[in-house]
C-alpha cells in the first residue's frame, strides 16, 4: 500500500522517531505547529477514526496511554494538547490514522 505513515513506521522514509514498539510508532511532525509536535501513529494501516472498531480497544488504549509518557519525555511541562483530524473538514490529509500532540505553547480553543 502507498502510504506514507505505513512506510514511516517501516523505516521506508526517514523521520525523526522518537518512540517506537510494536504496536506504535511516533514521531515529529515534519511542518510543526506548536514547540513541541509530534505524531502517534499505530503500525496497523487503518484510514481514519471512522474506522476504528471493537478490535482496535487495545490498540487505542494504548495509544493514549502512551501520550502523557511521551509529552513528559519531550519536555512538555504545562499541559497539552492531543488532535485527530478525521476526513475532509476534520483536516485529514495523511489517510493512516494519527494523533498529533501538541506542547510548550498555549493552545486557542475553540480551535478554528
Ligand atoms: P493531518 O492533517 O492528516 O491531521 O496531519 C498530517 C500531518 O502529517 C501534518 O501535520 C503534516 O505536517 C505531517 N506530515 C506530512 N508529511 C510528513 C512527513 O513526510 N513526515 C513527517 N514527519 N510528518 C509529515
Ligand atoms: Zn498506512
Amino acid at each position: 500500500m502507498d502510504c506514507l505513515f505505513c512506510k514511516i513506521a517501516d523505516r521506508e522514509i526517514p523521520a525523526d522517531l522518537i518512540y517506537e514498539d510494536e504496536h506504535i510508532v511516533a514521531f515529529k511532525d515534519i511542518n510543526p505547529q506548536a514547540p513541541v509536535h509530534f505524531l502517534v501513529v499505530p503500525r496497523l494501516h487503518i484510514d481514519s477514526l471512522d474506522e476504528i472498531s471493537k478490535e482496535n480497544d487495545s490498540l487505542m488504549a494504548h495509544i493514549l496511554r502512551t501520550i502523557p509518557a511521551l509529552a513528559k519525555e519531550q519536555g512538555i511541562e504545562n499541559g497539552y494538547r492531543v488532535v485527530n483530524n478525521c476526513g475532509e473538514d476534520g483536516g485529514q490529509t495523511v489517510d493512516h490514522i494519527h494523533f498529533h500532540v501538541l506542547g510548550q505553547r498555549e493552545m486557542l480553543w475553540p480551535p478554528g
